[in-house]
């Protein structure tokens, strides 16, 4: 079956079934990165994304969970020869998580230099409050020629999303980014040729629901509006910038 959409951020996991999950990913042909947020997570996501021609399975460590999961560390260094997609990883210096932000930045540098050392890794990164750390972090230690780094739910300012641009970084793009006016400048501000979808699901909700997994088209229809293109043109340029990203994806 052909690939439709792109979902490059979603927490397959923790919608309450997992097989369920990646079902729908495949009946809307959307091409889905499932991030988690722990090494220990990876081996069932990857498992039972096995069989999927759409859904790969990411291995991470999120920023929000350093604080206790720090020392999976070393089971992420483990299971990193197993896949191509890291994620959920990055930086989050909001108020809630500002007191590990030390420990996430020495754990965030190891995860890059892993990366680069391992080579051709394709990364999502969370940046909440934190771009230009998560910039200098990227240009230090991942150089656009070791990996790819995808920005995923970018909030910084302008001129760091040119930054970004620069350090050869692409950017996934959520429905409820595109609700505030910041977010539709960050929106303009990207070029077509490093964008992405995702949904963020379940995070991101819609009337108190969580978007369904793989439902990137309303963000799609909204992205094509606001850069004034043809949505048809969108998608497929979308889908041009997977390929030159994640071949097989
Ligand atoms: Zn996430």
């Amino acid at each position: 079956m052909r690939t439709e959409f792109v979902d490059f951020h979603c927490h397959l996991d923790l919608y309450p079934d997992l097989k369920g999950a990646i079902a729908e990913c495949e009946a809307r042909q959307t091409a889905t990165l499932a991030v988690t947020t722990t090494p220990k997570a990876f081996p069932r996501n990857r498992q039972l994304a096995s069989n999927s021609e759409f859904v790969h399975a990411g291995l991470g460590l999120h920023p929000q969970l350093v604080s206790e999961r720090a020392n999976e560390l070393s089971l992420f260094e483990q299971l990193l020869p197993e896949t191509r997609y890291i994620g959920e990883v990055g930086l989050d210096a909001g108020p809630r998580h500002y007191r590990s932000f030390e420990q996430q930045r020495a754990v965030f540098r190891s995860i890059l230099y892993l990366c680069a050392q391992a080579g051709d890794k394709i990364l999502s990164v969370h940046s909440v409050r934190s771009a230009k750390h998560v910039l200098d972090l990227v240009e230090e230690y991942l150089p656009a020629d070791r990996g790819k780094v995808v920005l995923h739910w970018f909030t910084g300012t302008m001129s760091e999303v040119r930054r970004g641009v620069q350090l050869g970084c692409y950017f996934s793009v959520n429905e409820r980014m595109l609700s505030s006016l910041k977010g539709r400048r960050i929106l303009c501000e990207i070029p077509s040729d490093r964008l992405l979808t995702e949904t963020d699901g379940p995070f991101v909700k819609k009337s108190n629901l969580p978007v369904r997994p793989g439902d990137v088209q309303p963000a799609l229809i909204e992205m094509a509006k606001i850069k004034n293109i043809d949505i048809k043109i969108l998608q497929d340029c979308l889908l041009k910038n997977l390929r030159d990203i994640a071949p097989p994806l």
